[in-house]
């Protein structure tokens, strides 16, 4: 039975001094059995967050928001993936803002990909259409490209036993309030795992968890959980208030017992 998963995309909120509190806060308003919970705040909270956890939380993981890719070099600001060994156990690839900020494409996002799981790094992947591509018809064709062009020189094999995590992402759904349809996000899943099939992925993508993001609250989450192709959320607005979070993991946490994942 595939991961139940709420990651939390801190983007460029908090600084070393608030980030600890803030975690541990989140991290006790989330003790859901079943549900895999990831911390993805900005680069310089890395070790704050990291040292807050192990002290109240360590079932709670660390997460970064992308990594370099190339190991090595004269790449002015940029951090390597192996730099984070220690830090995180997890990062967020190719997320739209980055897609639109600094131009990452999907072949480097591919070579993030495997430069993190190189790292022993959990990756998310994050894919998604932008507003007009889905009113052009065209979102599962351009989320299936993404995904062709980010895995084209991946491993499956080495990615499925990564943990690899997909996380679909309308763009036009990030930090708007509004959202997809639950039913487009699970036929979105749907099909990215059919794209997996044809990628030669080993059990048809069946393992690979498939997150929603975008706009998700405590209110809209239950939504998206009642969907069995859809196994958690990535959030970013609202992973920042504990009041949400702790609602967001209490609903994932009924997908999870329902999926005999509690224990
Ligand atoms: C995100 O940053 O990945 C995200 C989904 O943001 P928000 O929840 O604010 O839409």
């Amino acid at each position: 039975m595939r991961d139940v998963i709420v990651a939390a995309n801190w983007k460029m909120h908090t600084t070393p001094a608030d980030a600890g509190d803030l975690a541990t806060t989140i991290a006790a308003r989330t003790r859901v059995p079943g549900v895999t919970r990831v911390i993805c705040p900005p680069f310089v909270c890395l070790a704050a967050v990291r040292d807050a956890l192990a002290e109240h939380d360590p079932s709670v993981a660390v997460g970064a928001q992308t990594v370099h890719h190339e190991l090595a070099g004269a790449y002015t600001g940029e951090t390597a993936a192996p730099m984070l060994v220690g830090l995180a156990t997890w990062a967020i690839l190719g997320h739209s803002e980055r897609r639109r900020d600094a131009g990452e494409t999907d072949d480097l996002i591919g070579r993030k990909l495997s430069r993190a799981v190189d790292a022993g790094l959990r990756p998310i992947l994050c894919v998604g259409e932008l507003l007009e591509e889905r009113e052009a018809g065209r979102a599962t064709q351009v989320v299936e490209t993404q995904l062709r062009g980010a895995l084209a020189a991946a491993d499956p094999q080495a990615l499925a036993s990564a943990g690899f995590v997909i996380a679909y992402e309308p763009v036009w759904a990030i930090g708007t309030g509004r959202t997809a349809t639950a039913s487009d996000a699970a036929a979105m899943a749907d099909a990215i795992r059919t794209g997996l099939t044809a990628l030669g992925w080993p059990d048809g993508g069946e393992g690979v968890p498939i997150l929603y993001g975008g706009s998700v609250t405590s209110v809209n989450i239950g939504e998206f959980m009642a969907e069995p192709a859809i196994d958690g959320a990535l959030v970013g607005g609202a992973s920042l208030k504990p009041d949400e979070m702790a609602g967001i993991v209490a609903r994932a946490g009924i997908t999870a017992a329902a999926r005999g994942l509690a224990g």
